[in-house]
């Protein structure tokens, strides 16, 4: 394997902590224990799975989640997500998002389609565990509150242990997590993987009257289902994926949807004409100038309507509230940094790092190549470029992308930047998922590069490709019936009689 330094001979075991039972956490803690570390991964919640560990309770006293993170109720799924990726793509190497035979009871019946529900996702994280064993590393209804280095004895050298603060909680129907006092452990790891997810803490815009504006507000992140807007007039601010679909999830319930934009002209695309032709009661508006006393939305062209309830679609702050690094690690409008290669912060390498900061990315396919990257790092089978080295990279990385007009807050978006920039980081930035952007580099060759550079997991086979873009083209065409489409080549169709007949083999998704 590219990357490293020959078979060392003796191979070290660490104690790690992994925060967050999600995905990433699920892909940390599997490839750690391959690697002969001893480890524990603490989740706040009552079940692994993260996101698609579906909660109807929101934080009901700050629905717009202002409040100083962290937010108490994790999940921002509402009830009608499906995937925006599809299933095929969406699997560990070894472990493939093949439809469940679970007939029913936890986590409901098993939903086939490629672009299944938030509860297939689920189910196939669990199955995940069970076929790895993994849920007797997991404590469960165990928060982080602080992860610190541990102090060192005097004269002490070599690498920082850390110290991680935890907590009992307990879910309580209704309203958001309680914590139980007295409950507070201190443990001492060698090693701490970041995995807390980063679609939790909502990123808010301003806006004029917002603060004034005594009518309902709320983020996305708290949107659940459309029942509470029957009948009324809803603005939705931005239209990414979750203010489309929130948007068709609320039309033939509210009176009037109206999905704002920053450009109008940019999102009328030919699968916004449709939505729009098809929804008399969704319109299309700039964006929103501000909000008024009475209730009354202005857009900025003028235009107004009497709103009853505004919803954020505007996006998600990285959010590490426990985590305390004396300021080596930072968020920066909505930079989590310095990171090698989104994992590694130079000066704390190998002993804390991240998994799953990358958006857009092939999860959990990236997240399982950043995870044995960081076991076989830590295992000592890997090696590091010295820490200077690495910040120069990330230095290099960060100028490169801002050449390029990348902002900022797009920092971890692997995707969207210009092809001619090629320091080896943004090599990673060629591959995207954003059904926004629909670059036919979706799956350029560069992340396989990086996958490959650190890691021997298999590459994306070619039909797995091709069902992506058919998929970028559908969604451009009609992002109504893009999910339901059924026009594989048939390679494709092949391939996935195959891929299917596969699963009995890796034990499938069991009942
Ligand atoms: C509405 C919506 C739709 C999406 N659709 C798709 C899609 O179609 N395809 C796709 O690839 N991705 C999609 N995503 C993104 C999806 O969230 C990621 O793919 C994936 O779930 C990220 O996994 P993660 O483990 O990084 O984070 P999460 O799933 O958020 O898991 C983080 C875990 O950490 C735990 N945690 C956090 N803080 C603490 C703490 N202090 N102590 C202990 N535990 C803690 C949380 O409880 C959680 O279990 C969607 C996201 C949303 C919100």
């Amino acid at each position: 394997m590219a990357g490293d330094d020959g078979p060392p001979l003796r191979l070290r075991s660490r104690k790690a902590c992994v925060v967050g039972a999600g995905m990433a956490g699920l892909a940390a803690a599997r490839e750690l224990r391959r690697e002969g570390h001893a480890v524990t991964v603490m989740e706040q919640r009552g079940d692994v799975g993260g996101q698609w560990l579906y909660d109807p309770r929101t934080d009901a006293a700050d629905l717009l989640g202002a409040a100083p993170a962290p937010v108490r109720v994790h999940s921002s799924m509402y009830a009608s997500v499906r995937l925006i990726s599809p299933r095929e793509t969406m699997g560990f190497s070894d472990f493939q998002f093949v439809p469940s035979r679970h007939g029913g009871g936890e986590g409901g019946a098993g939903d086939p389609r490629r672009f299944p529900d938030h509860r297939e996702v689920y189910r196939y994280l669990r199955d995940f565990c069970d076929a790895f064993g993994l849920m007797d590393a997991v404590r469960l209804n165990t928060r982080v509150v602080r992860v610190a280095m541990a102090p060192r004895p005097p004269g002490e050298g070599g690498e920082p242990k850390w110290a991680v603060m935890s907590m009992n909680v307990r879910e309580s129907e209704g309203e958001s997590d309680q914590e139980e006092e007295a409950a507070v452990q201190e443990e001492v790891f060698d090693a701490v993987v970041v995995a807390n997810g980063h679609y939790s803490q909502p990123k808010l815009p301003t806006i004029n009257g917002m603060e004034q504006w005594r009518r309902r507000q709320l983020h996305s992140h708290s949107y659940r289902v459309p029942d509470p807007f029957r009948g009324e007039v809803v603005v939705l601010v931005g239209c990414g994926d979750s203010g489309l679909d929130i948007a068709l999830d609320l039309c033939g319930v509210a009176r009037e949807v109206h999905l704002t934009a920053k450009s109008v002209e940019a999102a009328t695309t030919p699968a916004m004409s449709k939505m729009l032709a098809n929804h008399g009661d969704l319109h299309l508006r700039p964006r929103v100038d501000r909000l008024r006393h009475d209730g009354r939305v202005v857009f900025a062209d003028g235009s107004s309507v009497v709103a009853d309830a505004v919803i954020y679609c505007t996006g998600y702050a990285y959010s590490f509230p426990f985590l305390d690094t004396g300021g080596l690690v930072t968020v920066d409008d909505n930079r989590v940094g310095p990171l090698f290669e989104h994992v590694f912060p130079p000066a704390l390498a190998p002993s804390l790092s991240f998994v799953g900061v990358p958006r857009k990315a092939i999860a959990p396919w990236l997240f399982e190549a950043q995870a044995r990257w960081i076991a076989r790092v830590l295992s000592g089978r890997s090696s590091l470029p010295p820490p200077e080295e690495m910040l120069r990279a990330v230095e290099e990385y960060n100028r490169a992308r801002e050449v390029a007009g990348v902002p900022k807050k797009y920092s971890h978006d692997i995707g969207g930047v210009d092809p001619s920039v090629r320091t080896f980081s943004c090599r990673l930035l060629a591959s995207r998922i954003s059904l926004h952007s629909m670059s036919n580099n979706f799956f350029d060759q560069e992340m396989y590069e990086f996958v490959a550079k650190y890691t021997d997991l298999p590459r994306v086979e070619e039909w797995k490709r091709e069902i992506i873009l058919t998929l970028l083209r559908n969604v451009k065409d009609d992002r109504e019936t893009f999910r339901d489409r059924d026009d594989d080549s048939e390679n494709v169709r092949q391939s996935v009689q195959r891929w299917l007949a596969m699963s009995a083999a890796q034990g499938g998704a069991t009942d």
